[in-house]
């Protein structure tokens, strides 16, 4: 395994509520070694995937943040293709419980009997734990404020073994059964009284690394709890500061305010997007967000940003 393990995002669309005609409608791609994560489908997300070579094969989970259309218009396209390309293994979906419903409704009316299981979990079901707790991950969804209920994403690395110090292997040659064991934190017993130390024959593991989706929403302070020190964070920033009363009203933030929200919270990087439609050159908003949180970045589609 090596250090750093493959974790990153891919965006995918980041223009808020229309298209333009180099920005698509919001979702972005997670990736973690070989698993995908796809967040939200806006209309044109299949586009992207073809555009980008992306494979849909070990893309098992969608969530989706909210259910305005930029959000999730694009999902019964990319299900339908799903289907014609022949999948067999199961979906999961996060979503709005409201959608499960919907997507019955939407195959019913269209005579399309899906080939393979969609397993749907209600976002609602998981305000105190996680969706996904498993050996590498953990994802969980916290609320964010915008006009419906909507929700945030967290994916967390589990935390990391030490790993064993090479030039202790090369002296002392452990066996399989002697490794995990050390893996597992104990010690090495080197014979004639010599016990050594696990800190002793062991590197410090890797830092646990997060991503956060902040998904749409007005500034809003409890975000900062919930993605406090993630490495990359995504937070929208539809308008700049100019527009700042029509993102109070229209519960969306503008770059300075994503930028607050990175700074308070002590990220390693922020991304923003969702960018209004109106505007052609987005330096603006990037230089604002900059005045406050300099590591800001403007998303751009079709790039994979590493998480470290
Ligand atoms: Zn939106």
């Amino acid at each position: 395994m090596s250090k750093f393990q493959p974790f990153s995002v891919t965006i995918l669309g980041n223009s808020s509520a229309a298209p333009t005609n180099n920005r698509n409608l919001t979702a972005q791609l997670v990736t973690y070694e070989n698993r995908r994560f796809l967040i939200d489908c806006g209309e044109g997300t299949q586009n992207r995937f073809v555009q980008l070579h992306v494979k849909q094969t070990n893309m098992d989970h969608v969530m989706i943040s909210h259910l305005h259309g930029d959000h999730f218009y694009g999902l019964f396209g990319l299900i339908s293709t799903l289907h014609l390309f022949g999948r067999e293994k199961p979906l999961t979906i996060y979503a709005p419980a409201a959608l499960d419903a919907l997507l019955t409704e939407v195959f019913r009316v269209s005579d399309t009997r899906i080939k393979f299981p969609i397993e749907f979990y209600a976002l609602e079901d998981f305000i105190s734990e996680p969706l996904i707790n498993d050996e590498q991950l953990n994802i969980k969804c916290f609320p964010v404020n915008h006009r419906i209920p909507t929700w945030g994403f967290k994916f967390t690395e589990q935390p990391k073994r030490r790993k064993i110090k090479k030039d202790f292997i090369e002296q002392y040659r452990p066996t399989i059964l002697q490794i995990k064991a050390i893996k597992a934190g104990e010690g090495f017993n080197a014979g004639q009284g010599q016990n050594l130390l696990h800190e002793d024959i062991t590197v410090e593991a890797p830092s646990t690394r997060s991503y956060a989706y902040c998904a749409d929403t007005a500034y809003y302070e409890p975000i900062i709890n919930e993605i406090q020190h993630a490495n990359l964070i995504y937070h929208e920033a539809t308008f700049d500061s100019t527009l700042e009363q029509l993102a109070t009203e229209k519960f969306h933030s503008t770059a300075r305010q994503a930028a607050l929200v990175a700074q308070k919270a002590q990220v390693g990087k922020l991304l923003i997007g969702h960018f209004s439609a109106r505007y052609k050159d987005l330096n603006p908003l990037l230089l604002e967000a900059r005045e406050i949180f300099p590591e800001t970045y403007l998303s751009e589609e079709g790039t994979c940003y590493q998480i470290e």
